[in-house]
This record gives structure tokens, sequence and C-alpha cells, in this order.
């Protein structure tokens, strides 16, 4: 059995590697995943053979309550920054002088904008990721770290039996997009720029999340003494055992190659998956390296080549105001077409009301407009030289643009409410498009646009009157052919099978995006169940926050959703988990309910906790008389342990557990 543990740990590794470091994959998504839940089950039912560096571990499923300080073996240090050919000359002439000799050359690489870090690794293992920090000491990330596909959790060739190697980690453009989709999709504000977002998503305490973010690692330094010779070679080395190094580097060998590789990547480095802010220039070979050591705050033998952001001035013609599904108001600006990065600019986003009172924008004036990693630029500036001495400043609109109901703003919140939820056109029909996207029920042959046909055409006014269309009703309708028709009807029909958990994510209940429904159709198993529930209760389940209940509660007690729920019922949608999903349940547990506290290795707590509820037992969050069992891990709390037992609550390790699940 080991053996074949090993066999499949071997072959997944291989694959992520083919997919995440070559982008070459060699089996196809359902094939790796097929693999990975067959090694899941092995290892699961041989815990045993546990390994931190196992690719299950991708998937995530721990939660880290807080990131250990680790003290950095070696400082990470700072760069110095340059800004032109005459700051790079300088530099190079510094050196000459040290080191008394012209015979100097250089690797170029891109500066990857994200959060670095320090990775070490003992006997090809991947043994420890920790953050930058202060430079001195940093955070112990490594659960996080190891989720990331690119990240190797087994090198491969003639690696060193010991050693740290640096890189960022950096969240590309299309998982940033996607991510912001999401958000949006689930009622949330979107997040900035993908290098926060990279950093901010190194710090989730729940593994299974950070797995989800789609973060890359791209590396480019290898500490102390390798014995390896020049950077440039370090560079082949660490991709040949198994890294993800760009092969955008080049060896250069004066300050004009340096600056024709600058120049080069300056428009280039827009087609690369993920930011770029900059090159940094090192010197090549090591032991001049050594020789010209370190400041307090950088390495003398490296620099880096800041690239001015891509900015342009233009005149702000107007602001529109779009509505979303949640009735999120979101400005966006007009522009007067102008040439950025490569591509004709008309649009900027604006984020919020405060934004546009930060930047003091007027209509008329003219804005800079910058490019970062988001695909609509951002007004950053005005230019005030150019401001006409009658422009008015932009008020914020009171009322909805679409239904004119007078806007709302929650305490603490950023973004300004139509509140009219069920009767605003742009909120009704991105409720239906959300119903029927992709990841809810995911209705074939039924678009955006044809949403906002039936719509408009008064075909359907909500998401349950999408199962009252038939052929007849849609043949009338612009454009719309009798096999499309068709196609729509089946389509609709089809996604009565959808599961439940889809449905509820489904129904478009602000901040239940699907990791969330599918937490809360586990938990509760029918709509009946979560339609009685109260927020007291809904807190109590893993993760849920107040916020989410609320919304929750509130949903289910309005009457409009009421009515739609009991329609999609009539209509014979899946309200309840199907017999696939509840697979394996048993009673052995009633009754009882369990704390579980601590740091695991048989299984994550999330897998515990499925584990006891998939056995008919409850799920507490925190220890009372009402405990019948604490599951104790590593690191639980002494004063969680003191608690139970003044409490005399049982306490029991997760062998234990498995004992009163299996007998
Ligand atoms: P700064 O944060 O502006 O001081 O720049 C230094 C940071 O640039 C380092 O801490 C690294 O995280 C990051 N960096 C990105 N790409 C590279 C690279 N190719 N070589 C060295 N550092 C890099
Ligand atoms: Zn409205």
């Amino acid at each position: 059995m080991k053996e074949k543990i090993q066999q499949l740990r071997d072959e997944l590794n291989q694959h992520n590697y083919n997919y995440y470091v070559l982008d070459t994959p060699t089996i196809s998504d359902y094939e790796f995943d097929q693999k990975l839940k067959e090694l899941q089950a092995l290892e699961q039912a041989h815990p045993e053979f546990y390994d931190e560096n196992s690719p299950t571990v991708r998937v995530g499923g721990s939660i880290t309550k807080n990131f250990p300080t680790v003290v950095h073996e070696y400082r990470m240090y700072s760069l110095d920054n340059s800004y032109s050919k005459e700051d790079i000359e300088e530099w190079e002439q510094r050196i000459i002088k040290t080191l008394g000799t012209d015979d100097i050359s250089f690797t170029c690489e891109l500066k990857y904008d994200g959060a670095s870090i320090d990775l070490l690794y003992e006997d090809g293992k991947l043994k420890q990721a920790t953050t930058r920090g202060d430079g001195i000491q940093g955070d112990d990330i490594t659960a996080n770290v190891r989720t990331i596909g690119s990240v190797p959790l087994q090198l491969r060739g003639d690696y060193p039996q010991r050693f740290y190697i640096r890189g960022e980690i950096v969240m590309p453009k299309k998982a940033f997009e996607r991510l912001n989709q999401e958000r949006v999709a689930a009622g949330e504000d979107p997040f900035m720029n993908p290098r926060n977002t990279a950093s901010g998503s190194l710090k989730l305490q729940d593994t299974a999340e950070v797995a989800k973010r789609g973060l890359d690692c791209l590396l480019y330094f290898l500490v102390g003494d390798t014995g390896i010779a020049t950077q440039f070679e370090s560079l082949e080395k660490a991709r040949e055992w198994g890294f993800k190094v760009p092969n955008y580097s080049r060896l250069c060998h004066s300050t004009q190659e340096v600056m024709d590789f600058i120049n080069e990547w300056d428009t280039k480095r827009h087609t690369l998956p993920y930011e770029t802010d900059g090159v940094v220039i090192k010197v090549n070979n090591v032991a001049q390296q050594q020789e010209l050591g370190y400041t307090s705050k950088s390495p003398r033998w490296a620099m880096a080549y800041k690239y001015k952001a891509e900015q342009v001035d233009t005149q702000l013609e107007s602001i529109s105001y779009q509505v979303g599904r949640t009735g999120a108001i979101t400005p966006v600006a007009n522009l007067k077409p102008v040439l950025l990065a490569g591509t004709i600019v008309k649009r900027a986003s604006l984020h919020n009301a405060d934004q546009i009172e930060k930047l003091d924008i007027h209509i008329g004036d003219w804005v800079y407009v910058e490019k970062g990693g988001e695909i609509i630029p951002k007004i950053v500036g005005v230019n005030l030289d150019k401001r006409e001495p009658d422009a008015v400043p932009v008020s914020y609109i009171t009322h909805c643009p679409e239904c004119d109901t007078e806007l709302v703003r929650n305490e603490g919140e950023a973004q300004h409410y139509c509140p009219n939820t069920y009767h605003c056109p742009p909120q009704i029909t991105g409720k239906i498009q959300h119903f029927i996207s992709r990841k809810a029920m995911d209705i074939e042959g039924l678009g955006e646009e044809t949403v906002e046909l039936l719509f408009r055409s008064g075909v359907i006014e909500n998401y349950a009157d999408l199962y009252e269309i038939t052929v007849e009703k849609l043949l009338p309708l612009e454009r719309m052919a009798k096999k499309s028709a068709e196609n729509i009807v089946k389509g609709i029909e089809k996604s009565k099978e959808v599961p439940f958990e889809r449905v509820l994510f489904a129904l478009g209940i602000r901040y239940v995006g699907e990791t969330v429904a599918k937490k809360l159709a586990r938990h509760y198993k029918n709509i009946t169940a979560l339609e009685n529930t109260t927020v007291e209760q809904l807190v109590e389940v893993d993760e849920i926050g107040n916020q989410i209940a609320t919304s929750v509660v509130n949903f289910f007690q309005e009457e409009y959703n009421k009515e739609l729920i009991n329609r999609l019922k009539e209509y014979g949608l899946q309200f309840e988990l199907s017999a696939e999903a509840t697979a394996g349940q048993t009673d052995t547990l009633k009754g009882k309910t369990f704390v579980v506290s601590g740091v695991f290795s048989l299984y994550s707590r999330d897998e515990l906790k499925a584990l006891i509820e998939q056995h008919g037992g409850k799920v507490g969050s925190s220890i009372s008389s009402k405990t019948d069992y604490v599951i104790a891990g590593d690191k639980m709390g002494p004063s969680k342990r003191e608690k139970a037992e003044s409490l005399g609550v049982k306490i029991i390790d997760e062998v234990a557990f498995q004992s009163l699940i299996i007998s």
C-alpha cells in the first residue's frame, strides 16, 4: 500500500509540475482529479503514511490560527531603486571602483510585483515558507504556501541537501479578475490590485481558501553558499530542480545591453500573465557579489530599475453609474479616448463616492489615467493646471439612475445601493443572469443577452418565471429560431437536476458565494431547515459570520423570496442534499456535540467537522456545558483544556474519535 501511495504522489507531483511550471499538462483536469481523489482516499484509510508534502495538501483544508514568527537565517534585504540610464551608469562606476575591474557582467530579470517569500528545502522537500516581514524576521506561512501549485513539494535532479530560495508570490492577472468577478457576484466589494490581494491571500487562515486563489510563485535567488558561480547559472539550476523561474532573464555585458533589456520589456511586460513593475539588475559573478557585499539596507551588487506606471492625461467627459445585481452602484468615468499601454482607453473605474471626493474630480477635468493590473484603467489624479475656472465638482447621484429610488449607504460600506431590490430593472436581470450562470444553474442555451431580451419582452420578471417558458412563448421574439427556443426550454428543464448547493448559490443571497452555499447546504441539508434557522444558529456554523447570517435570515423572511422559492419547489428543483452527497451518513454520533481544537495530523479540521456531521453529530464553536467531546489536537490552548476539564467535558484525540465512528 505504501508503494501505491508513493506512486500516486510521484505521479501527481509530476502532473502538477507539467501544469503549473511547464504550463503543458499531459492529462485532463478530470483525470487529475480522479487520481487525487484516489490518493486522498488511500491516505485517509492509511493515516500512518501521512506526509506533510503530499500533493493532497494542495487543496488545503487546515486552519492556521496564527502565523508564528521566524527569524531569517539570512537577512532579507530590500533593493536600491534607479529610474534612468544615468542612475545605472553611476551604479556601475561605483562597482568598478570597488572591484578594481570593469570586467563585470549583469543578469537582468523582471521585477515581479507581489509578496516576497523565502522557502527552505531539506532533502528535496519544502520545510518552511516565510514572509519577508521586516527583513530580520517574518511569518511562517508554510501551510498556505504548500497549496500553491507552482511551489514544488518534492524537488528533482541534483539539488543541495539544504538551502533557501527566494522569490515572489504573485496573483496572475486572470486569477485576480476571476476572483473579483466572484466577489461581485457574491455582493462583495472587489479587491483593488493583484499585489495586495496576493499578500492578503497569504495571510488567510483557511488553507482551502488560499488554494482557490490561483496564486503563482516565481523564484529568483538562491541564498547562501551553494557553490554555484553565477546568478545566471543559479537561475538555470533552480529551474532544473523544478522551480518556476521565468525564462526571460538575460546575461548582459554592458549598461547599454542592460538598457536594451529594460526598454524592450517596458512594453512587452504587459503581455505577461502577471504584473511586473521593473527590472532587477544583478552582478552575475557570485565572487564579485561577495566582494561588494551589502549596505545596511540592500545588496551593493543589485539594483532595481522601476518603470514609470503607464500614465496619460485625458479629459473626463461624464460619469455614468452602473447598477449591479445586488443594487451596488459603480461610478464609471467616460473619457475622451486616449492611447495607453497599447490600447485605446475610453472608460476608467472610479470605485465609489469616497474615491471621487478624495480625487476632487470636476466634470471636464484633465485626469491622469493609469494602467495597473486591472483590465479597466483607473484615474489616479487631476491635472489642476488644465482645470477650467468654471468646472463644477462631481456631485454623486442621490437616486438610482435606473428606477429613481433614493440610494442608501450602509455604515462602514464604501458603496451606495439602490434598495429597490425586486423592481429595479438591472437588479432583476442581474439576479436572473446570476441564476443561470455556469457555477449556479448552468442553463445551457441561455445567455445574458437572451435574459435581457426575455425581460424586456415581458416573458420573465424573475428567475422562477424561467420555468414557465415554453417554445411558443419564445418564438415571437426577435431573431429567435425554433431550434434555439427548443434548446432553451431543454436547458431549463435539465437545470432541475442541479444539486442543492448550487441552487442555493443561484438564489443570489447577498454574501452567499459558492463556498458559503456549499457550507450551508452541507450543514442544513435542506431548504426547510435553512428557512427556519436563526442568526444565532447560523453563526454557530463554522465560518459563518454575522453579516452572512443576517443576510440569509433576511432573505428568507422576505415575502417576495418566499413566493419565488415556493414556486421553484413546485417546479421540482433540488432543495435537499442528494443521496450521493449524503452517502455514508450515519446516526452514530446523534445527539452529541463536539468542539474541535488544535492542529491535527490525520485529518484537517474541516475533515473532522465533516466527519462529525456525516455521522449525525453537531459541531459547536466553543466549549460549554452542552459540549460532549472536545477533539484535541496539537497546540490546543491551555485555557480551553482547563475549561473542558472544569466542565467535565471528555477530551479525546483524533485516534479516539476515529474509533467512535468506526465501531
Ligand atoms: P522593493 O520592495 O521595492 O524594495 O524591491 C525589493 C523586492 O523586489 C524584493 O524584496 C523582492 O521581493 C522583489 N523582487 C521581484 N522580482 C525580483 C527579482 N527578479 N530579483 C530580486 N528581487 C525581486
Ligand atoms: Zn434602482
